[in-house]
């Protein structure tokens, strides 16, 4: 097929900017971007999911346990204790130390559990409120993007490049 602008070259099958060259570009930086964005959301996730469902619970059962067998408290209470941060064995015939020991160790395990839950809270606030945000710019940065640097085929002069467009 010959150019009907130049009557010259032969027209070749081509695909060129729908818009223009810079603003191809921009639409494939911002793609890009949005990508990120989107992997970012999906990574920070599972990074909040992971530290929300992580329990340190047991660990500081553990600890205060062993803080308890220090003080010569008998096994049976200690192994009570660890179970669930909670001394349900009757201990009032213990000396007083010793019973303000596990009280204090329910204490503690109680207050070190209800710290965990804040934190869990805010990392869990704080995540959702970062990855929504990455979605939302990322799904609006992408289409923006795939608009910016989308493709138009047509037919091309090779001589003057005339630019016909093809169905
Ligand atoms: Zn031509």
């Amino acid at each position: 097929m010959k150019c009907t602008h130049c009557t010259r070259g032969d027209m070749q099958r081509a695909s060129v900017w729908a818009l223009s060259l810079p603003l191809g570009i921009i639409g494939y930086v911002l793609s890009i971007v949005a990508v990120c964005l989107l992997g970012s959301a999906i990574w920070m996730f599972l990074v909040a999911y992971g530290v929300i469902g992580e329990t340190n619970e047991a660990e500081i059962r553990k600890e205060l346990a062993d803080e308890l067998r220090a003080q010569n408290i008998a096994d049976a209470l200690v192994r009570d204790f660890e179970e669930d941060g909670t001394v349900d064995t009757p201990h009032d015939d213990l000396g007083f130390q010793q019973r303000e020991a596990i009280d204090d160790a329910e204490l503690q395990y109680r207050a070190s559990k209800a710290g965990e839950a804040v934190g869990k809270g805010i990392v869990a606030i704080v995540g959702a409120s970062l990855a929504y945000w990455c979605v939302s710019s990322g799904v609006v940065l992408l289409i923006a993007g795939l608009l910016l640097s989308l493709r138009r085929r047509v037919w091309l002069c090779k001589s003057c490049q005339y630019i016909v467009r093809r169905a």
